[in-house]
């Protein structure tokens, strides 16, 4: 039987079979055997003292009483009988069976499998064989099925498939590759993944799958990149570098090593003849505005424009008057463009943009409207923005533009997510923070506590400091029964008055109005800020080191941190309080992970655990795939070794060329990567 053959040819498969079978998506011998289990139902005999309690185990022992049956009414049962389990005389329950009255007998051995109950020494039977457990193999595989199809049935029809063909499929993975890391070849991981002698070998099979998995999803990623490589053009920028070092020395303070780095991968993309595809990772407060700035200041050196685009208007504002400040003294001209330029200066704008005469524009997605046209743009950077568009990239090759573009984020992806969402752009890190900062000391404390953090704060206050106010809504709700940031600048605009002035911050406040709080904040005429979490991302204001959010069980993990990010910005101890009254065990592990560390990371892999890969980004726009085999969070390790060999695979001539690597060209052709130019 060759394996692509319909599985119509098997024996024992009729009509109906065959219709259920294609519903889940088999229709040839190859298709059913790589359908594969979600789990096996483990039958080795286990040691009951070391069972936890709600396990499911299998034991086997001798009967010690006459099993007594109870009817509970039409068709319902319960049987319980003694049996001796080693040194524990346990209760074994059958639900529904009482025919096993007649099958268990008084000094005979029998074999359970069914949950533990530690406390009542008591196990409630899923299966059970008269007699000690027979030598079959310990591990039956449990698929997922359509229909009335039998676990049963379909095992058997896997037993006769595998028989027939598993040793004529073609191996994908070269000899070479299988070797370097002692994987089994394809026949023998395919009969382990399904009826593995042990666990061992389950955990043999599965690691090949995996590793093949993974291998494949990063060669298609890579094969993607080179072509876009290839086949988009891209632009030499030609920085003085002269120029650069000179801005890099006049700025407020020294880089970081890890910013040194940053600047420096990122330079030698632009020098590179194709279209930098670059994503920046830098927790937040380590200082990506002033990479971002000295990379538009690469691009303007060589002639061209620069754009930096951030989410939010607030965020636009602050970026426009930090780079205006920096480029000031060099003669670089940058400009504003957010929704709420409007009318005749936005036309002059646009004119002076396409004239030239503009070197860099920052603002929100204003930026890229079809009105918009630079005279020829160089490089984009966007700010905290996970993805950029697949339809703002168009968007900007429609108008002829191909720049360099370099993404950042403060949301720290966990490496895993990062190389396979991002899979097809580099990444660079920026992994170390700026000299002289202090961890913030963060606390969560009861709601009735608010009273007392209050005057905490006060005393923060009265030492020159500012703080920040989030609250999960706007104004009082009649649906959700969180603090609202009108009545919380109310209340503590009374309590501070005639000594601190307060300040309210949301997202429906008018353009000008958030601007104007905003600076006067960031000046220091506010002392406190009073907000929604409209100042979640990017907001800097170093002097401001407390932060009280309330309701923090409102909020999402990486969102705290984003939050709490706001505050420790400068050299000052910061503090950042949770106000929470969690209901949910994810609710208090998320305030306790917060109280705990500092570092973006080690709670952005907490929230992976906390939610899964889907949920990272928002399902829809996650862009994370599935596996069948892989799991992201536990096989990260396996994800990056199959990335450093995709890399070296695709770079060469064997993988292009060599028989031995046809099978793997094929897979990532029929994927389709290449033709669309997407990754499904
Ligand atoms: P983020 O990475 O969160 O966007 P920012 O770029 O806003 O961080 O930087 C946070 C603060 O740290 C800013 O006030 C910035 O001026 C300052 N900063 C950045 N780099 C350094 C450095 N190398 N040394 C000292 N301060 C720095
Ligand atoms: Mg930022």
């Amino acid at each position: 039987m060759a394996s692509n053959q319909s599985v119509a040819t098997m024996k024992g498969i009729g009509k109906q079979a065959l219709l259920t079978l294609s519903e889940m998506g088999i229709e040839t011998v190859e298709d059913l055997i790589l359908t594969f289990p979600y789990r096996h139902e483990d039958f080795q005999l286990k040691d009951l003292a070391d069972t936890p309690h709600n396990e499911r185990v299998t034991v086997e022992g001798r009967v010690e009483s006459e099993p007594s049956v109870l009817f509970l009414g039409k068709n319902k049962s319960r049987t319980t009988v003694r049996v001796l389990v080693g040194r524990h005389l346990i209760k074994a329950v059958f639900f529904n069976q009482h025919y096993v009255k007649g099958k268990l007998h008084i000094g005979e051995m029998v074999t359970l499998s069914g949950k533990w109950d530690r406390g009542r020494q008591m196990i409630t039977v899923q299966h059970h064989s008269v007699g000690p457990k027979s030598a079959e193999s310990d591990f039956e595989p449990v698929y997922s099925l359509k229909g009335t199809l039998r676990q049963k049935t379909f095992r058997k029809w896997m037993r006769q498939a595998l028989d027939e063909t598993k040793n004529e499929l073609e191996d994908c993975l070269p000899v070479e590759m299988r070797q370097r890391y002692q994987l089994a070849d394809l026949g023998e991981a395919l009969e382990s993944v399904h009826f593995p002698v042990d666990g061992q070998a389950l955990k043999q099979a599965r690691r090949r799958f995996v590793y093949e998995e993974l291998l494949i999803f990063q060669l298609k990623m890579q094969a993607l990149k080179k072509k876009n490589r290839e086949e988009e053009p891209g632009s030499r920028l030609e920085y003085d570098l002269e120029r650069l070092k000179g801005f890099i020395a006049k700025l407020p303070f020294s880089l970081t090593d890890a910013q040194k780095r940053v600047v420096n991968e990122i330079c030698k993309d632009l020098l590179e003849p194709y279209r930098m595809n670059r994503l920046l990772q830098g927790d937040v407060g380590s200082g990506k505005t002033v990479v971002a700035a000295i990379s538009l200041y690469a691009a303007v050196t060589a002639g061209e424009q620069g754009a930096l685009m951030a989410p939010t208007e607030i965020l636009a504002e602050q970026h426009a008057t930090t780079l205006s400040e920096w480029f000031e003294p060099f003669g670089v001209t940058t400009a504003l463009l957010t929704g709420s330029v409007k009318g005749k200066k936005r036309r002059l704008l646009l004119e002076q943009l396409e004239a030239g005469n503009i070197d860099l524009l920052i603002g929100t997605h204003a930026l890229i409207q079809p009105d918009v046209k630079f005279k020829s743009l160089g490089l984009v950077i966007t700010d905290e923005q996970h993805r950029f568009g697949v339809e703002q990239r168009r968007v900007l090759k429609d108008k002829g533009y191909h720049p360099d573009v370099l993404f950042m984020t403060a949301t720290p992806i966990p490496r895993t997510l990062a190389i396979s969402a991002f899979g097809e752009m580099d990444v660079s890190i920026i992994d170390e923070m700026p000299a002289g900062r202090k961890e913030i000391e963060t606390y969560w404390m009861k709601k009735e506590m608010f009273g007392k953090i209050v005057g905490r704060m006060e005393k923060e206050l009265a030492s020159g400091r500012q703080a920040y106010v989030i609250a999960p809504l706007i104004e009082e709700s009649e649906k959700l029964d969180y603090q609202n940031a009108v009545d919380l600048y109310q209340q503590l605009s009374v309590y501070f008055q005639g000594k601190f002035e307060v300040g309210l911050m949301h997202g429906r406040l008018h353009p000008d109005e958030k601007e104007e709080t905003m600076r006067r904040f960031a000046e220091g005429e506010l002392a406190v800020l009073v907000s929604t979490t409209v100042v979640e991302v990017g907001v800097n204001v170093p002097n401001a080191s407390f932060m009280l959010i309330y309701d923090a069980e409102r909020f999402g993990l990486s969102q705290l941190h984003q939050l709490r990010g706001r505050v420790g910005r400068g050299s000052a101890q910061s503090y950042c309080i949770l106000l929470a009254d969690p209901k949910t065990e994810v609710g208090k592990e998320r305030m306790s992970s917060m109280t705990e560390t500092n570092d973006g990371f080690i709670l952005a892999e907490k929230d992976l655990q906390l939610r899964g890969p889907g949920d990272f980004f928002g399902r829809k726009q996650s862009g994370v795939p599935e596996f069948k085999m892989a799991d992201l969070i536990h096989d990260y390790r396996v994800l990056e070794t199959a990335r450093a060999d995709a890399e070296k695979l695709i770079a060469s001539d064997f993988f292009w060329q060599s028989e031995q690597t046809a099978c793997l060209r094929s897979r990532i052709e029929q994927s389709g990567a290449l033709s669309t130019g997407r990754l499904d």
